[in-house]
């Protein structure tokens, strides 16, 4: 075990996913910090930041969230520059944040492709940039991707999310390589369908044919995902990189 706390990073986790990944970090030796952003509803977003922080610390542990759209690469660097200011480090990088907006091929507009995969892709490079300077100093790192199911077998009305996570796989399999040397492990989770306010909205027919693709006969919950993120980010994972682990009841084979 680390004889120092160790730093978490987690993008987006106000809700969903990354909220359950928080959770699962939540331990009184880790400093978690995580992002959130929504132009739409600063203050219902802002509320679910702070459920997360008061769920993180009944669970033992404490957590600082900002206002961070993971796009936009000053305010990224600022938001580390805060982390390393407090703590000094980086030990784990959980790149989570993501959104869709979804539309055949044909109708995708211009601007839905370009916001897809600029936080989905270009929000996780430049965290995953930032992150393993200070990483590559340390001589120690895990970051983990979330990727999807749909960036390996893609999906129909997803052209533009589809490609942010195949992308996610490239990358993370790139920087695994680049940084394997220094004591960095990369590794990509794959959900498939689980159950959170990316999925809520999706019409019945749509989740009742993606249930019918799951063996397992379920969607998944936030925390079996979390449950990957924090055994890859432990020690008993320490030579696993460069790996795409599918959380997805068997969707993907
Ligand atoms: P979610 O419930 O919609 O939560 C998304 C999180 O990302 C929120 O905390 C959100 O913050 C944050 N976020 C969105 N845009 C951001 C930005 N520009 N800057 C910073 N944070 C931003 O989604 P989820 O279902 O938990 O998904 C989490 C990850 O899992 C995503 O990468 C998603 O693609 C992936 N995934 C999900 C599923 C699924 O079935 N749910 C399947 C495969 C992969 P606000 O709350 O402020 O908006």
């Amino acid at each position: 075990m680390s004889d120092h706390k160790r730093t978490i990073v987690v993008t987006g986790g106000s809700r969903g996913i990354g909220r359950s990944i928080c959770r699962s970090f939540a331990r009184a030796d880790n400093y978690i910090y995580f992002n959130y952003f929504s132009p739409g509803d600063p203050d219902a977003e802002k509320a679910a930041a702070a459920e997360t922080e008061k769920l993180i610390s009944e669970a033992g542990g404490s957590a600082k969230s900002i206002s961070v759209n993971i796009a936009s690469e000053n305010e990224v660097t600022n938001f580390f520059e805060k982390i390393i200011g407090e703590t000094g480090r980086i030990d784990v990088l959980v790149n989570n944040a993501g959104i869709t907006k979804d539309a055949l091929l044909v109708r995708m507009k211009e601007k839905d492709w370009d916001d897809v995969i600029n936080v989905n892709l270009k929000g996780a490079f430049i965290c995953t940039q930032i992150a393993a300077k200070v990483m590559m100093k340390q001589r120690y790192g895990r970051i983990i991707n979330i990727a999807s199911v749909v960036g390996v077998n893609g999906n129909v009305g997803q052209a533009n999310y589809a490609a942010s996570k195949a992308g996610i796989i490239g990358l993370t399999k790139t920087v695994a390589k680049e940084l394997a040397a220094r004591g960095i492990t990369a590794n990509a989770v794959a959900p498939g369908f689980i159950e959170t306010d990316m999925t809520a909205s999706l019409p019945d027919k749509v989740k009742t044919a993606m249930l019918g693709q799951i063996p397992l006969g379920r969607a998944g919950k936030p925390e079996d995902v979390a449950a990957v993120v924090a055994f890859l980010a432990s020690e008993s994972a320490d030579y696993i990189t460069g790996q795409v682990i599918h959380v997805s009841g068997g969707m993907y084979m």
